[in-house]
């Protein structure tokens, strides 16, 4: 019976704690893909007061960390090429491909634009009709809707000075793979309300059967996310393993539609390459052939190599769910938000740099 009684923000907090400590009476592994989460996870301070037998790795939910060298390379290659403007976002350009970034590039003359949506390529493209725009568009599915679209109203309005590097990457095939190692041995997966754009929402109530996984899509506050682990932790101890959509309704069913009708009109999947888990079966997506003139493989004829990773890095087992950023002996040290060395300390959404951000920078003289 509801007593009346108003809960703050705080109390529900308090509570949700205290039930994780009650029921997690087992080691339990979860795993938190999804980069902004595990921002949120540090910033609350919510992984200090966790169980003890509760363990929280990381995953491949960062679309920047998860960009192979030799990806990073092609980007460089094209942008270098004569009468080019590669309109990039923020976290891309710092990346390092084997040598250099689209930023290191910029003092060599390479004309790199910073762009916060695919639209603003475009826009460039209309008001530079003597240069090609080339837009690397990096992100995982929930980010396609808006690249097809862009590459649609290009078409539709006969632009033919811009295009494309697709190099949008799938979570549900990685996370499938992931799921195969009986090491990592994850009983439970934290989604985001991210996957839900064009959310295929069915591909992860297959993941949940086929590995006996426990799913919960949650949001972004300290309560969404707490409410998240202890339905995965009620899940793992009751033998379940269900896809939990609670947050279906933040995308109508026509939006999620128009979506995935735009982005079969653009794209369709194939094998691709991640950083530190190699190829990947229909992991990410190319351009279709119909509208091959915005595709920048085909213009640049660009081939994709592994390239050279540092060796120093520890990101290739951090997004795959084998280690935090504190077990890579660089960390803090070496490797730091203004001298990075590798993806997950250069991106927002990298877990190295939350965790810099969060940890290390609040301690006393951190
Ligand atoms: S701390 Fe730096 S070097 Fe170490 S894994 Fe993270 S990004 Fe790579």
């Amino acid at each position: 019976m509801n007593s009346g009684k108003v809960t703050t923000d705080e109390e529900r907090q308090r509570e949700l704690f205290d039930e994780l400590h009650e029921i997690v009476d087992r080691p339990i592994r979860l795993m938190v893909a999804c980069g902004t989460q595990n921002r949120a996870i540090l910033r609350y301070g919510i992984r200090e007061k966790l169980p003890r037998y509760l363990d929280l790795v990381a995953g491949p939910g960062c679309s920047v960390c998860v960009m192979p060298a030799g990806h990073i390379d092609a980007f460089i290659k094209v942008a270098l090429q004569p009468d080019v403007i590669t309109a990039a976002c923020d976290d891309l350009i710092r990346v390092p491909g084997s040598t250099e970034s689209l930023e290191s590039i910029m003092e060599k003359g390479a004309h790199v634009e910073i762009i916060s949506a695919p639209m603003d390529a475009l826009e460039i493209a209309v008001n530079e009709p003597d240069k090609i725009v080339v837009y690397p568009a990096v992100g995982f599915e929930a980010t396609a809707p808006s690249v097809a679209e862009t590459i649609l109203e290009a078409a539709r309005i006969g632009l033919d000075n811009f295009c494309v590097i697709p190099s949008i990457r799938l979570l549900p095939p990685t996370i499938d793979l992931l799921m195969h190692d009986p090491e990592l041995n994850i009983q439970g997966l934290l989604c985001s309300d991210h996957i839900n754009t064009i959310s295929d929402t069915e591909a992860y109530t297959v993941l949940a059967k086929k590995h006996n996984l426990s799913c919960f899509i949650a949001g972004f506050e300290a309560v969404d996310i707490l409410e998240g682990l202890v339905s995965l932790v009620k899940q793992i101890r009751n033998g379940e393993s269900v896809f939990d959509d609670t947050s279906a309704f933040i995308y109508s069913s026509e939006e999620k539609k128009n979506a995935r009708k735009m982005v079969a009109e653009v794209f369709f999947a194939v094998d691709t390459h991640w950083r530190g888990l190699g190829s990947i079966e229909q992991s990410g997506f190319v351009i279709r052939d119909e509208l091959s003139l915005y595709d920048a493989v085909k213009r640049f004829n660009i081939r994709f190599s592994q390239g050279h990773e540092q060796c120093l890095c520890q990101c290739n087992a951090i997004i795959s769910g084998r280690g935090l950023p504190p077990d890579c002996p660089a960390f803090g040290m070496a490797c730091t938000p203004h001298n990075p060395i590798g993806p997950c300390m250069i991106s927002d959404e990298g877990i190295c740099s939350s965790y810099f951000k969060y940890n290390v920078d609040s301690r006393p003289n951190g």
